[in-house]
Formats: C-alpha cells, structure tokens, sequence
C-alpha cells in the first residue's frame, strides 16, 4: 500500500491557504480540494486536485493519500464527509457540519442545550408568511438557511411588505427570519478540539461593515464574567458535536448585556487571523496538530492584536501602496486572489502591541491611509 503522506484539506480558499502554510511550516505535505483551479491555497498545495466535491474519483484519491481529512469551509457538501468517513478519519465530523450549514439545524441544536439564540420563525414554505403579518416588533432580518456567507443571503426586513418582497429576491425554499438584536458589541471565540482537550483561544471582538468582519480587536473589551460565560457556551457546544478540530462561535452581546450565539462555524474563522501573530500557536497551527494527534499546548496571547481585512473595493481604480505596512508590529498578508471584487477578502494586516488601545489606533490610521491612497 502506498504511504499516506498528505493531510487532506477540502476548500482551496484563504483558510486553507494559511493552513497549508502553517502545515509545510511543521514539515507537514497537504493535499487540497477544491472545484476552483485558481483557488488561493492550490497553488501553495503539495498536491492540487482540482474536481468537484462530490467527484467520487477525487475521494478516492483523498481516501489513498489521506489518513486525515479536515476542512475550511462550512459549505463542503455534508455527504463529501459522510464519504470520506467510512476510510479516513474526518475533522469536523458530518453531523457538526450538517448542524452548523443550517441555520435552522444550528438553532434546534442550541435550544435543546438551552443556549440563548435569537427569536426567529422559520420559513419553509410560502403558507408560513401569512402569520407574519402579524409582526409588530420590525426590524427583523432574513436569512436563508443555507449557503450564507459574508452577509450574503440576507436582508433587513422592516415590514410584511418588504417580507414578501425579499422572499422572492432571495430565492431560497427555506429561510430564518430572525429579530434584529440592539448590538453593543459582536465577538466570537475559535475553540480548537483535540482528541481530549479543548484550547480555546481569546475571545475577539469583532466590527462589520455591510455585514462583513472589518476588524478583530483582543483582547474585547468585555468582564470577566462575561468571558466566563462565553467560554462555557463554546464548550458545551463544542462538546456536544462530538467536535474535533476547529471551531468557532459568533456571539452578540445585545444592549441589556444578553449574550447570544449568533451562529457556529465549523472550521477556522476570519476572527481568528490574529492568533498568526497574537498567540503563541496559530488557529491554524492548531488545526495541523489536531490532524496529527499532537500534544495540545495553552495557546495565551503574546500581544494585543488588532486584524482589519483588506476587501476588493480597495484595489478599485487605484494600485495599493503597502509600504506603511513594512513595519515590525505590522503583518500583512495578501490571499493571492486575482481579481479584486467588492467584498472579496483578498488579504489582511495585523497589528499587535503591548496596548491594545495602541495596536487599533495604528490599525485605523493604516487602514485609513490605504483606503485614501
Ligand atoms: P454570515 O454567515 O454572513 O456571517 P451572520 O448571520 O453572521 O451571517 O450575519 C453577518 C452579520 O450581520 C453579523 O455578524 C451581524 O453584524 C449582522 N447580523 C446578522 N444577524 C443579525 C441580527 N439578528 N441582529 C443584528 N445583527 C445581525
Ligand atoms: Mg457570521
């Protein structure tokens, strides 16, 4: 038999980008999947295939080069798992991932543990809106159960009318129209799952723009106990998916200081960017040792960090100067994506200091000087 060399990866995007560079960084060869030949993490890959994800040829080369599979994409179909799992073993496993693609799934889910999530109706059908006439508390938003990503697939909804009107525009069979939380704040934490012990990295606070992550500032500025709390949430979700690899949890803290999990995602997360630079071992690092079954260390903060993402509407009409960036607290890294679309994540910098306060001012003055060049 051939010996297994590789670690398998499913998604060829940014995350799987940095996995393999953290991977051929321990001295570690990945094997990537992905259906788009241009993909980011393709060109870095030890081994590229370039197929669908449910190309039965594509699995079985995984199946004969893998002992290990993980992704970074939460839109891997499902059944692509369910595959692989009968030869090798799979981090996330299906069902974490079947939950965590499905808003509906995600929230069933997490009111059987009794985790505070947003109200919201669901919607499978047309016969379910007439009821929502009924609505007073506007705004809502509406979600499409599946295939979200980056804001896309939603919209505020401040009326039935709009209701009706955006059903259609969006498209989809099966939607969550969920109440519009009053936000202080948004943070997420990146739990990384080894076979017994859960490493969970510090909490990020998190800023959108249009509905996209912005910025990740860490330490948040939030109590204690409310990190406490926090915590709890992400292991017992993590726990109870039978989780091993990485996963992250959205969070908001409304202004009556609820914290509610907005959604699970089962893989790296963009929050998570910091810890390169911010911990002493990446979400990254993390994911590679769980694919090896190697020891876990405590992964605390070296530095306060702040990540501001680097979108394709900075590149309009215009090259970009990064020359500010070349500094020894400031890390930038670009995904190696060709063409700059609106709201293409196409790299990111982070800053860290001993302050954070320091680190997201010099962030902001950055950002600000990239966006006006
Ligand atoms: P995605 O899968 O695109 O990340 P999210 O459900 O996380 O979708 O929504 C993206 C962002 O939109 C959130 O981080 C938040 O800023 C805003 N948002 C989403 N749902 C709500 C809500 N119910 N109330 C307030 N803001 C929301
Ligand atoms: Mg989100």
């Amino acid at each position: 038999m051939q010996e297994k060399k590789y670690i398998g990866m499913l998604g060829g995007g940014q995350l799987g980008l940095m996995f393999v560079q953290s991977a051929q960084k321990m001295g570690e060869k990945v094997l990537v999947l992905d259906p788009d030949k241009d993909c980011p993490a393709g060109k870095i890959a030890d081994k590229f295939i370039n197929a669908d994800y449910l190309d039965s040829n594509a699995l079985e080369k995984i199946v004969e080069n893998c002992e290990i599979c993980t992704t970074e994409f939460e839109n891997i179909p499902y059944k692509t798992l369910e595959k692989l799992e009968e030869k090798i073993n799979v981090y996330p496993n299906s069902k974490a991932l079947k939950i965590s693609q499905n808003r509906i799934l995600e929230k069933i889910f997490l009111k059987k543990l009794k985790i505070p999530t947003t109200n919201y109706f669901e919607i499978n059908s047309p016969e379910n809106l007439k009821p929502l006439e009924e609505i007073k508390d506007w705004p809502y938003i509406l979600k499409t159960s599946t295939f979200g990503y980056d804001g896309k697939g939603q919209a505020i909804i401040n009326n039935y009318d709009e209701l009706l009107r955006y059903y259609k525009i969006l498209g989809s069979e099966n939607f969550v129209l969920e109440k519009k939380v009053d936000l202080k704040m948004e943070v997420s934490q990146v739990a990384c799952c080894y076979e017994k012990d859960i490493i969970l990295l510090p909490i990020s606070e998190n800023t959108h723009i249009n509905n996209i992550l912005h910025k990740s500032k860490v330490p948040a500025s939030i109590k204690d106990n409310e990190s406490k709390k926090i915590e709890e949430i992400t292991i017992c979700i993590a726990k109870n998916l039978n989780y091993k690899g990485i996963l992250c949890v959205e969070f908001f803290i409304s202004q009556m200081d609820d914290i509610l999990v907005n959604e699970i995602a089962p893989r790296t997360h963009n929050s998570g960017h910091y810890s390169i630079e911010g911990c002493h071992e990446s979400q990254f690092d993390h994911q590679v040792k769980i694919c090896k079954n190697m020891r876990p260390v405590k992964s605390s903060l070296k530095y306060s960090s702040v990540m501001v993402n680097l979108l394709g509407e900075l590149w309009e009409g215009k090259d970009i100067n990064f020359d500010d960036l070349k500094k020894d607290e400031i890390f930038l890294h670009l995904y190696n994506k060709k063409i700059p679309k609106q709201g293409r994540k196409m790299g990111h910098f982070t800053v860290i200091n001993d302050s954070v306060d320091i680190a997201n001012q010099i962030a902001d003055e950055v950002y600000a000087k990239l966006k006006n060049e």
